[in-house]
């Protein structure tokens, strides 16, 4: 049989199963307990932190996205990332990239402080250094591409067949680009995790996160420390994220399609340096983004001329992108990752990350895509009146 179009699997997940009301759209489950069907007959659930009906329709649907065996919906992103890392123990190693999600980065850092497990950070574009460090026998390589806000990427099967052959795991976070448009566990990754706040809810009105397994057993397993460490989602925004998810795909075409041409806008604009987008033939792995993804993103980031007083010329002049930070909702949004998402960093590890001051970050939302350009025009006038 014909495997069903990511589209109809979006749209369909948990339609029609309310076997009791014949509900089309599945109820929500708020109770946090189940009664037992007598004694010692336990049900499929019994309490709502080890599992929820709601809960379970929403990670079967992303499972099913993402072609892998088991999914697990947890609060947030980043307990995903940190139920993913109960795996480790002491003695194990963490390679991760060094230009990963700030929240990420911190965690990791910070528990590796405390012994939990050893850390090590590299360019994985660097093979010189990816080489020495896969030497070390990781237990575990993270991967995030797209990166954020730069929009570097890394070659998923490549450095997953690198680190299977010494044994390790390999976690890819696609909370940038979805399953829609990136399907990491077919580039050889066993387990990918989202922050389903982003994209997958799109509508900035839910804190979610979700973990998907190629293999069934390893999700068993990630399931029981989901629940062991009490991070599983909650009724209310898995029903919330399960209603987003129907129109993913068509929201993500939209997207693009409106990044692709602002990209284009801005790569012409006086006021603007350099333009860092994926979809754009200058990009540096165009190539590889055609290859490894279905699709550009609707991510992206540019750097004005001049400096801190540009940046905060572009910010203070928009009006249909929200100063604020996150990404993938329906609204647009600009962000300055300097006074933003990096100020924690150092200004010169900053710097040398290439995060400068006049970097400027889009999530490119669905507004019409002529007032978007037409917004950003008007604001890069007033950059370049100011240099
Ligand atoms: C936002 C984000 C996270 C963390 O997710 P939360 O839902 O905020 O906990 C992790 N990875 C990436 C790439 C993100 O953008």
């Amino acid at each position: 049989m014909r495997k069903l179009g990511l589209e109809t699997i979006a749209v369909r997940g948990g339609i029609d199963t309310d076997t009791q009301h014949g509900a089309v759209v599945p109820p929500i489950y708020l109770s946090s307990n189940y009664t037992f069907k007598g004694y010692d007959q336990p049900r499929e659930y019994d309490y709502a932190r080890r599992g929820n009906p709601t809960r379970s329709l929403l990670a079967k649907a992303l499972a099913d996205l993402e072609g892998g065996a088991y999914g697990i919906m947890t609060s947030t992103g980043l307990s995903a990332i940190t139920t993913v890392i109960q795996l480790l123990s002491p003695q194990d190693t963490l390679l991760i990239p060094h230009d990963c999600y700030g929240g990420s980065y911190r965690m990791f850092d910070h528990l590796s402080r405390r012994g939990l497990f050893k850390l090590l950070v590299v360019d994985q574009n660097d093979a010189v250094a990816l080489t020495k460090a896969l030497d070390a026998k990781p237990k575990m390589v993270w991967l995030e591409t797209p990166s954020n806000p730069l929009l570097r990427l890394v070659d998923v099967k490549s450095i997953a067949a690198q680190a299977k052959a010494i044994g390790a795991l390999v976690v890819v976070d696609n909370t940038f680009l979805t399953p829609i448009l990136q399907q990491p566990l077919s580039l050889g990754a066993d387990i990918v995790v989202h922050s389903c706040t982003k994209y997958i809810n799109g509508h900035s009105d839910v804190v979610a996160g979700a973990i998907i397994t190629k293999d069934q057993q390893l999700g068993i397993d990630l399931d029981w420390w989901a629940n062991c460490i009490g991070v599983t989602g909650s009724a209310f925004d898995s029903y919330m994220a399960l209603r987003g998810l129907r129109t993913l795909p068509v929201r993500l075409q939209q997207h693009q399609k409106s990044a692709a041409q602002i990209a284009q806008f801005l790569n012409q604009h006086a006021a603007v340096k350099a333009v860092y987008y994926p979809g754009l033939i200058s990009h540096p792995q165009h190539e590889l983004a055609k290859e490894q993804q279905q699709g550009f993103g609707a991510m992206l980031s540019f750097d004005l001329i001049g400096d801190i007083e540009q940046a905060k010329a572009l910010v203070e002049n928009v009006s249909l992108f929200c100063l604020a930070e996150s990404l993938g909702g329906v609204e647009s949004l600009v962000a300055h990752p300097a006074t933003m998402t990096h100020a924690g960093m150092e200004e010169a590890a900053r710097l040398h990350a290439g995060i400068g001051n006049s970097l400027i970050r889009l999530s490119v939302g669905l507004e019409s895509v002529d007032d978007l350009i037409d917004d950003l025009s008007r604001s890069l006038d007033v950059v370049l009146a100011s240099v």
